[in-house]
């Protein structure tokens, strides 16, 4: 929208922290370049978070893979638990895109959203929207909570969600800035949230007695679980630690705010998903111990077992019989479920070392492993047992580093983002979607060790038909065939009129 501004007026109204720089020209958004968004956040007092965020997400080897926005993950986060209003201030364009991929994914609740225009960001007014919105939305016979998210503008322009209340009746108030500037992809940004519940949750642990589990307490100590995970892995978790004496706790990122206590009271947490560095730091505050990994396939159930078991004090006896119980059942379902084939892996869900660990032990040959996800101490038991296999692996991994693997390696089967399956589809290789074909399976214990078999053989098997589609499309679609003009069209030269006959009886 074309708004005329009296810069010198808003200037001397506007708030603190409001950089009117970054409303200027064009405006900022993706289209501005981060080192233009950055810089004006950085103008706007926001150095600190960003500096936090650099810490929690470092980006490299190169700038950040290329993902979905960023916001999504958080959003999504608030979205999914109960009680809990989410808005989201930030450009109608990104709000469009959000709330319809929100919606794509079945969020069935309604996104609340304060928009704004070069005035209202300006003065200052857009934050007292947003504090009347907040307002509005906190009622506590239907929340528990109120999620602000700042998107690119807002947080670039520096509005500053840290000046809402924290609690209005009784509801809390959570601001967050998630800018695609400072958090590299959706997967860190559901800790950006995740984190900071905790560390609300965490303070108000601290000050007194707060809201028992739904279920009431487990009366064997628990194991919180980091990551969102395929619903039955919970529950095969709990059984792997039954005979360690524990029992499997929330799963972090909650499904309502009370479960956030629960998860605090945990004699352990268990990094399922790496790289939430955030609600880790939350854990470790509250004097929690942090296991990396998870028990995918016989090598991580052992490891894993053992890892919790010494962090949680239980007798080596106790670990061992834990260990006897659980692996020859794994073992036997990874032997009566083999795969056979080269599988090149990619994916931006966080579980992807785990599921090239499932894949390995399978039969599989995996020679390249990508994931959008950074290196974190919590996928280092991961990192070393697949090295140690020959597997390369790409964190950050950007779409050309996945798509050269492919070139490279020329695999049977490539498992992968969108643009990675279609690339392997058009060159007749059988491909599978990661997000929605496998990070959407039981990953753990036995449950697991046969479960990815079934999908990935019958892609396997599916090569025939590949080359068979091939041979029968063959050039449709590409070079001349394409559908569009190679060159400049010619017009051919009307062939000469013939001059007409003369009629009959007409004068010369
Ligand atoms: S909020 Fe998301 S879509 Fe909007 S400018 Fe930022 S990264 Fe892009």
């Amino acid at each position: 929208m074309a708004v005329s501004l009296d810069i010198a007026a808003l200037r001397a109204r506007r708030p603190e922290g409001i950089d009117i720089a970054a409303t200027q020209g064009d405006g900022l958004g993706c289209h501005a370049g981060k080192d233009a968004m950055r810089a004006a956040a950085e103008a706007a007092g926001l150095s600190a978070t960003l500096e936090q965020y650099k810490r929690d997400y470092p980006a490299g080897p190169h700038d950040q893979p290329q993902s979905m926005c960023p916001a999504f993950g958080s959003l999504r986060v608030g979205l999914r638990m109960r009680r809990t209003a989410t808005i989201l201030s930030g450009s109608a364009c990104c709000v469009y895109g959000l709330t319809f991929t929100s919606h794509f994914y079945g969020a069935r609740r309604s996104v609340g959203y304060v928009p704004f225009n070069s005035e209202t960001l300006v003065t200052g007014k857009l934050f007292e929207d947003i504090r009347e919105a907040v307002h509005a939305s906190a009622k506590p016979e239907e929340c528990d909570a109120v999620v602000v998210i700042n998107l690119c503008v807002p947080t670039a322009s520096g509005v500053p969600l840290r000046l809402l209340p924290k609690q209005i009746d009784g509801v809390r108030v959570i601001g967050i800035d998630v800018p695609g500037f400072g958090v590299p992809t959706h997967a860190e940004a559901k800790d950006v949230l995740a984190g900071a519940m905790l560390k609300f949750a965490r303070t108000e642990a601290e000050q007194g007695p707060v809201q028992a589990p739904r279920g009431g307490r487990s009366e064997r100590p628990s194991v919180a679980l980091i990551g969102e995970m395929f619903p039955a892995d919970p529950v095969v978790i709990g059984g792997l630690l039954e005979p360690l004496g524990l029992s499997a706790g929330p799963v972090v990122p909650t499904r309502e705010w009370r479960e956030l206590y629960g998860a605090l009271d945990a004699a352990a947490v268990a990094a399922i998903h790496p790289f939430y560095t955030a609600s880790v730091r939350e854990f470790e505050a509250a004097g929690r111990p942090v296991v990396g990994s998870a028990p995918v396939g016989h090598d991580g159930t052992a490891e894993w077992l053992e890892a919790i078991g010494n962090v949680c004090d239980v007798p080596r006896d106790k670990i061992a019989a834990a260990q006897n119980r659980w692996l020859p059942a794994i073992r036997g379902a990874l032997s009566a479920a083999p795969i056979r084939g080269r599988i090149t892996l990619s994916g931006y869900e966080g579980s992807e070392l785990l599921v090239a660990r499932l894949l390995v032990e399978s039969g599989a040959e995996v020679p390249y492993v990508g994931t959008a996800c950074p290196r974190t101490p919590w996928s280092e038991p991961d990192r070393a047992w697949l090295e140690a296999r020959g597997v390369r692996i790409r964190y950050r991994a950007s779409l050309e580093d996945d798509l050269a693997a492919f070139e490279e390696f020329r695999p049977d089967l490539a498992i992968g983002t969108t643009p990675v399956v279609q690339k392997a589809k058009e060159a007749g290789t059988p491909a599978l979607y990661f997000t929605n074909l496998i990070s959407a399976r039981p990953l753990m214990g036995a449950a697991g060790a046969g479960s990815l078999a079934k999908v990935v053989n019958a892609a396997l098997a599916n090569r025939p038909r590949f080359d068979a589609m091939r041979a029968f499309f063959e050039g449709v679609g590409t070079g001349h065939a394409a559908g569009i003009w190679q060159d400049v069209p010619r017009i051919k030269a009307a062939p000469k009129a013939q001059a007409p006959e003369k009629p009959v009886g007409e004068m010369a």
